[in-house]
């Protein structure tokens, strides 16, 4: 072999060497990677491991913060227990927090508050569709509504120039389907505010031992949305009159009841947030519930008269394709019906239209609906109208 030959071999050799080199660096690299990832997967699973090897704890609440230690109450069987805590743990726990507490009821753990419960609790809507126009007949009850709730929300400076603070709250009490929700909504949309609605039932029934809790949470809530309307349905179910016996679950709405007026007490400094309750029970109400500075509002929002009837058949036929009907008549002959029961009555017209195959709605499809609505009355012995 000549030089020069012997120099082109090497040269080649020295190339393939070359690609040799970036392929091995090539398949090092997806090793690396590929080794990268299962390290991942161990970490992962050797994490997974060791919480199933640890035992589940059990959540409570914290009832009360004392020098010996905390009350807790754990769900499900509402055992209190007086425990310890770690001073660290101690700064950030407050009373009506959840907590995670082991075997030995020590707690290890203060949970985030729950979203979850919260939205199941609470309906939120950013702003109403409702306006006063969709209420019949309540002129009297709106115009009160909109001085308490609606010009304090949109005319604060007002209030502070003339030096009087604004009701908290006002409470409006009738009889169901008498368009208490609607009133608070339309002041919701009136005042672009975020409408938070809660049943009082629900503080009470479905989270015993948290009901103070989520009093909270519903006012945290509101503030996080303000301006925010706080609307509590029912609230006669929280604010019932005390009675004499101790059981837990009286201790219970006690204490939320307790909670409740607190919120409303440190109101002052809330900013834009209005609370609207409404109840059936007003006989049923706490006295405490209705002190200045609380409830200090009462609307009454009773049953419609003819003409608010009258009124309210023409909202809730608005919409729909009448064939000569006369309201007025129909306002006369439904004597004793609420709101809600007026718009089920246009809607069973409607269908009674829909069965005969009609698009327009008659006046006897009414009689008709009167007849079956009457019938429903006597059959379930409800005695809402005609009775
Ligand atoms: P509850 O005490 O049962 O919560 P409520 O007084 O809050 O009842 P609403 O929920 O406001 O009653 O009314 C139920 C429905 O009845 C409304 O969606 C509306 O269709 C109708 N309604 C009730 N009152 C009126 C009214 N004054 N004008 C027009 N519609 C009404």
């Amino acid at each position: 072999m000549t030089p020069s030959e012997r120099l082109g071999a090497l040269r080649e050799h020295y190339s393939e060497v070359l690609r040799v080199n970036a392929k091995l660096q090539q398949q090092l690299n997806t090793a690396e990677r590929r080794q990268e990832k299962l390290t991942g997967q161990v970490d992962r699973l050797q994490r997974e491991n060791e919480t199933l090897k640890t035992s589940s704890l059990y959540v409570a609440t914290a009832e009360e913060l004392l020098d010996d230690g905390v009350v807790i109450k754990q769900h499900g069987n509402n055992q209190e227990v007086l425990t310890e805590v770690s001073p660290t743990l101690r700064e950030e726990l407050d009373a009506g927090d959840r907590v995670a507490v082991n075997d030995s009821f020590s707690v290890k753990t203060v949970l985030e508050a729950e979203a979850d419960a919260r939205a199941q609790a609470m309906q939120v809507e950013q702003r109403p569709e409702t306006v006063y126009d969709d209420i019949g007949g309540l002129e009297e009850q709106i115009r009160e509504v909109r001085e308490a709730v609606e010009q304090p929300l949109v005319r604060s400076e007002q209030f502070d120039a003339v030096g009087i603070d604004p009701p908290s709250g006002v409470l409006l009490h009738g009889p169901p389907g008498t368009g208490k929700t609607m009133l608070a909504k339309a002041v919701a949309n009136e005042t672009n505010a975020t409408f938070i609605k809660m049943a009082g039932s629900e503080l009470v029934q479905k989270f015993i031992g948290e009901g103070a809790r989520l009093v909270r949470d519903l006012f945290e809530l509101a503030s996080e949305h303000e301006p925010a309307i706080i609307f509590i349905d029912e609230v006669d179910a929280v604010a019932s009159t005390r009675t004499e016996s101790k059981t837990s679950g009286d201790a219970e709405v006690q204490r939320t009841m307790m909670q409740l007026l607190s919120e409303m007490d440190g109101f002052d400094d809330r900013g834009e947030i209005r609370i609207i309750a409404a109840t059936n029970r007003f006989d049923m109400l706490d006295r405490a519930i209705l002190r200045p500075g609380r409830f200090d509002r009462l609307i009454e929002v009773p049953k419609p008269d003819e003409t608010a009837r009258g009124r309210i058949l023409e909202i809730h036929t608005q919409e729909m394709n009448l064939d000569d009907v006369d309201l007025t008549g129909l306002a006369t002959d439904t004597d004793g019906f609420t709101g809600a029961e007026l718009s089920s009555l246009a809607t069973e017209a409607g269908m009674f239209a829909i069965r005969d195959d009609r698009t327009a709605v008659r006046l006897e499809d009414f009689h008709d609906a009167l007849e079956k609505v009457s019938d429903e009355d006597d059959s379930t012995g409800v005695p809402i109208a005609f009775a």
